[in-house]
């Protein structure tokens, strides 16, 4: 929308519900344009061979540089770039597709790495795809060099900002600091991907979908967010910047309010006990869940650790972070560790390799499967860590019987090792499944025979089952978790949980959803787990339903066939809860 004054506004989806009002820190991950014109003569070639030959001086030093700076771990990774960027068949073939074909020099660059990925990914081993990331790495910082562009903005993120993106990648954010991000705008995404998880675990308000906001948006230029209406304001005038900046103080207060209540059970009307747990990405986000009232952990994605750095970490390493949560949350619950799922949009830098359908590739416990050092590293770890009794390990994207029996094979080998090796753990440990491909859920009754609990990660269980990609907004009209497929798969797994006597949990965004709370405990869920920021509010909510009205509109819920049906229904439900609240 256009007001006077050059105010405009852009109407997104709400991701995280919030206000902020900061100047703009745009990102945009174009590719960097040029020209791809051939050299007419000779003198051109040779002044483009120059060039090639002063970017790769510049290149050179600046990876010593960042030497200086790093790390053992990061010391390997940049000699390694250093090497591929003198390799001889490299320089070699830039220099001739530039003198013998006339190709300028970041074209010839970009030419010649393409070659080399392509033969790297001809050999197809593993042990290459490291390599691959490096050149695509080393072709990146070159072609940067010789067209004088950085290479991305985001490290310079040095003050409190509103973030305007394109698109912005788990990993790009996890650099960041979360202190100085105010709001996050994305032009597409999806409602659980990845950055809008890591959003809502960051406390920050978000809104996605906003088109062409990033080309909008001028960097540097204040923008006032209204994450609860989900509109950015590009420019706005002094009265809308003032109106926003109120709203952010008064909505500070009422978190805080809400936050007095964190200690209170979570117990419905009719004296039904739920238990809330969290999801947590890592350590920073343990003291948020459990000042809002975590009663243990019922996902950790431990896939984040290696997103963060970019690096595996050692057992002893694992052991410690696991076993520091463990005892954070001693007094309340256990930690559920679920083992790397990496794959999708959770790209692990050396480890993820491209694929056509990424999100139905080589992820999560196929690759750990495949890559069996660092999955035993990580179960050797999960063990010695459970010699405190407060943990639990489960696995992610199971998709049926045959796969869990090896997983759950692999994992009796590595306890075997460690008892051969007097390792202590616990005996007893809970083992459990993820179910979040549809495979896993019409096979529920199988898979409850093998394990002591599930969890039910609705994110994937919804993008698998209605065949619809949770991180694309042009398609999240379809992204219902309330379809009647799903119902109907949670009913199915929750009934067959029941009559196994195992674990049931869900910890899909579902489970912290205020909309939908009250339909998943009426579906049969007594123990949620979500976004540390969502469990106040769902504290509050449970606290003010009677389980037997959730009962009910779960069973009228299953008998509808339409989508919109079932979110009138929803939505009646849940302005009776808050007109209860209310009075
Ligand atoms: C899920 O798929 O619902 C889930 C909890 O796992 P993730 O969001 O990490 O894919
Ligand atoms: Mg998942």
């Amino acid at each position: 929308m256009e007001y006077p004054f050059g105010m405009k506004s852009i109407q997104g989806r709400t991701i995280f519900a919030g206000y902020a009002c900061q100047k703009a820190f745009v990102i945009r991950h174009d590719k960097p344009a040029f020209s791809r014109e051939k050299c007419a003569d000779e003198e051109s070639r040779r002044r483009e061979l120059v060039h090639y030959r002063e970017a790769t001086e510049s290149v050179d030093a600046s990876l010593r540089a960042l030497m200086d700076k790093g790390g053992a771990d990061e010391i390997a990774i940049l000699e390694a770039q250093c090497f591929m960027l003198h390799d001889p068949d490299f320089t070699s073939r830039i220099a001739d597709l530039i003198m013998k074909e006339g190709h300028n020099a970041p074209h010839a660059v970009e030419l010649a790495a393409a070659d080399v990925i392509q033969s790297l990914s001809r050999l197809g081993s593993e042990m290459f795809r490291g390599n691959i990331s490096d050149i695509q790495d080393i072709a990146s910082r070159l072609i940067a060099t010789l067209l004088k562009e950085s290479l991305s903005n985001i490290k310079k993120l040095e003050s409190i900002s509103l973030i305007v993106a394109d698109t912005i990648l788990p990993s790009e954010l996890m650099s960041m600091d979360p202190s100085l991000i105010a709001g996050i705008c994305l032009d597409g995404g999806g409602p659980t991907s990845h950055v809008a998880i890591l959003a809502r675990a960051m406390n920050i308000p978000c809104v996605f979908g906003l088109k062409d906001a990033s080309c909008l948006v001028k960097p540097g230029s204040l923008v006032a967010l209204d994450a609860f209406s989900a509109t950015l304001y590009i420019d706005p005038d002094e009265a809308t910047a003032m109106r926003i900046r109120r709203r952010k103080e008064a909505n500070d207060e009422e978190l805080k309010a809400l936050a007095e209540d964190a200690v209170l059970p979570a117990i419905t009307l009719d004296g039904v006990r739920i238990t809330l747990e969290c999801n947590i990405e890592g350590l920073d986000y343990v003291d948020s869940s459990i000042r809002n009232g975590a009663e243990g952990v019922g996902l950790f994605r431990t896939e984040f650790l290696l997103m963060g750095e970019g690096r595996t970490y050692s057992e002893d390493e694992q052991v410690e972070i696991y076993s520091s949560i463990a005892k954070s949350f001693r007094k309340r619950g256990k930690l559920t560790i679920r083992t790397y799922d990496m794959g999708g949009d959770k790209v692990v830098k050396d480890m993820s390799v491209a694929e056509d359908n990424p999100v139905l590739g080589w992820r999560a416990v196929r690759f750990c499967m495949d890559e069996k050092n660092i999955f035993r590293t990580q179960l050797r770890a999960i063990l010695r860590a459970s010699a405190c009794r407060r943990i639990r390990i489960m696995f992610p994207m199971v998709s049926g019987s045959d796969e869990l029996d090896d997983v759950l094979a692999f994992f009796e080998s590595v306890k075997e090792e460690c008892r051969r090796e007097g390792l202590a753990f616990d005996e007893d440990l809970e083992v459990g499944t993820m179910i979040e491909v549809p495979s896993a859920a019409i096979t529920s009754d199988i898979l409850a025979k093998k394990v002591d609990f599930f969890s039910v990660g609705t994110n994937d269980l919804t993008q698998y089952t209605i065949a619809v990609d949770r991180g694309n907004e042009k398609i999240s009209y379809l992204y219902k978790e309330y379809h009647p497929a799903m119902l109907r798969l949670l009913k199915m797994t929750a009934d067959a949980a029941h009559r196994s006597g195992i674990g049931l949990s869900m910890c899909g965004e579902m489970a912290g959803n205020p909309a939908l709370i009250a339909l998943v405990i009426g579906l049969g869920y007594r123990q949620l787990s979500m976004n540390p920021a969502s469990l106040l509010s769902a504290r509050k909510l449970i606290r003010s339903m009677n389980f037997s009205s959730a009962e009910a509109l779960a069973k009228q819920a299953l008998d509808m066939t339409s989508c919109r049906d079932i979110e009138d229904l929803l939505e009646k439900f849940n302005a009776e809860t808050r007109d209860k609240q209310q009075g």
